[in-house]
């Protein structure tokens, strides 16, 4: 047995079967005790009635035998078979006020006491507000009438309907049911085969809000996760390559033309060749830090330190090249923050590819603010710039390698699109986060939270 289906069928079918027979069963029990007792209570109040007829007509008991003769005995009662022990047709005893038997029957022997636990049991025969005696039963219930079987056969039968009708119900909607529990696993399962097969980018439909909704929500995120970081990583040997190779034809292309002596080897043309080497050398240094920071193997020469130290170190670095570019650069720190722990070199790296970027996106006449505030739980450190911004298209993936919004003019400078995702990395290894927020032709701002030394 394979299939989830067949088996919660089977399973639903098994607990319906159940119920409904139980339920059959105390449903027939119940209907065939009522209709004994129905039975007894009818021919008791019968007999009850003659009785007290005799005991009102009279006064008293005395005479009573001669008028209700004792039933036959055993051995004269309709015979059921040769060798079956005969059943004795039901019967009643009658005892008087004090107990004594006064019409025999069963047990009870003439002018026997009986005493009152037993009769507690029976039933008392009350006349003008006074116990005159007790009715006790004797023998076995009688053989239903033709009439009365019918009655009990045709209720059992419909008991018997019902209860099929109930289980084929819940057998309906038990396969009902066990289809609409499996169908999103059987698409779940195709789906996770194409993923195998190398398909990366697979969807499934959620179709309930339950457990199995969200397993299917976590594999469609998954499955968007998976294609992308695979289309990232292609994008990202692909970048790699694009970026290794500008600066080798340059290199390349000159040491051919000086073997072949097209050249000669001046200091410019070497100074040339050696800022190629130094792109070559910085690409590989940040791809370095990239895939250390990936693998968790950042090592962070940490340290208390005040975030005062950390902005004034960048802010003296970069005062001079704003001032050459037209670009004021201000430092705004709240008096009294807290230390922070953390790589002070790294920070400073952090810092300054902030204040680079804004320096090269903020035109002649524009400010650049660096800020040292208290957050919540955490000191910010904000790089404010007033320069042309960044769309909302390219703020969701600066953080992404190799990215850089504006391809063409990047590269010729030599930017790699690596800087913002070595600081991303650098801050998360700190256990801190960074933002951005910006907006176009009005500036941008980049917030880093460092949390507190507690
Ligand atoms: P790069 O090494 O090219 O500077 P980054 O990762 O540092 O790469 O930056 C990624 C991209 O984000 C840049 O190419 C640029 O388009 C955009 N960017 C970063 N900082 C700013 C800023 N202050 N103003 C406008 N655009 C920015």
């Amino acid at each position: 047995m394979r299939s989830l289906t067949t088996k919660l069928t089977l399973a639903f079918l098994i607990v319906s079967l159940t119920v409904a027979a139980l339920a059959a069963f105390f449903a027939w029990r119940a209907t065939n005790r009522e209709f004994q007792t129905f039975v007894v209570d009818r021919i008791r109040d019968e007999f009850i009635t003659k009785v007290s007829a005799y005991y009102r007509e009279h006064g008293s008991w005395l005479g009573i035998g001669r008028q209700f003769p004792p039933l036959p005995p055993p051995s004269q009662a309709q015979s059921q078979g040769p060798n079956m022990p005969k059943p004795v047709p039901i019967s009643f005893a009658l005892v008087d006020q004090n107990g004594i038997v006064v019409l025999p029957s069963g047990p009870y022997r003439p002018h026997d006491r009986v005493p009152a636990s037993v009769r507690s049991e029976g039933t008392p025969i009350e006349i003008d507000g006074q116990i005159v005696g007790t009715v006790l039963m004797t023998g076995k219930v009688p053989e239903l009438d033709s009439v009365e079987q019918r009655y009990l056969k045709r209720t059992n039968q419909a008991l018997l309907l019902a209860a099929l009708s109930a289980t084929m119900i819940a057998l309906l909607l038990g396969v009902l049911l066990a289809r609409s529990l499996t169908r999103p696993l059987r698409e779940l399962t195709t789906a996770a085969r194409a993923v195998a097969r190398g398909d990366l980018e697979q969807q499934v439909a959620v179709r309930s809000r339950d457990e199995l909704g969200e397993l299917t929500e976590a594999f469609n995120q998954m499955s968007t996760d998976l294609a992308r970081a695979t289309q990232s990583r292609r994008q990202m040997t692909a970048d790699i390559a694009h970026d290794l190779r500008t600066p080798l034809t340059v290199i390349g292309g000159y040491l051919e033309s000086m073997r072949d002596g097209v050249l000669q080897p001046t200091p410019d043309r070497l100074e040339m060749m050696q800022t190629e080497v130094h792109h070559l050398q910085r690409l590989v240094e940040d791809l370095r830090t990239l895939s250390l920071a990936d693998a968790g193997e950042l090592t962070l020469h940490k340290h208390e330190i005040t975030p005062e130290i950390l902005l004034m170190r960048v802010a003296d670095t970069y005062q001079l090249p704003a001032e050459k570019l037209g670009v004021a650069l201000q430092a705004r720190i709240t008096p009294d923050l807290p230390l922070v722990r953390v790589d002070e070199e790294r920070m400073v790296q952090v810092l300054g590819n902030l204040v680079s970027n804004a320096l090269r996106y903020t035109p002649n006449g524009g400010q650049i603010t660096l800020e040292a505030r208290r957050g919540d739980d955490s000191v910010l450190l904000s790089v404010q710039d007033t320069g042309i911004g960044i769309t909302s298209e390219d703020l969701s993936r600066i953080f992404e390698r190799f990215y850089r919004a504006d391809q063409a003019r990047q590269q010729s400078e030599g930017e790699s699109g690596l800087g913002l995702s070595i600081a991303r990395s650098i801050i998360e290894a700190h256990g801190g986060t960074i933002a951005v927020e910006s907006e176009m032709g009005r500036g941008t701002k980049f917030t880093i939270s460092l949390p507190i030394q507690t």
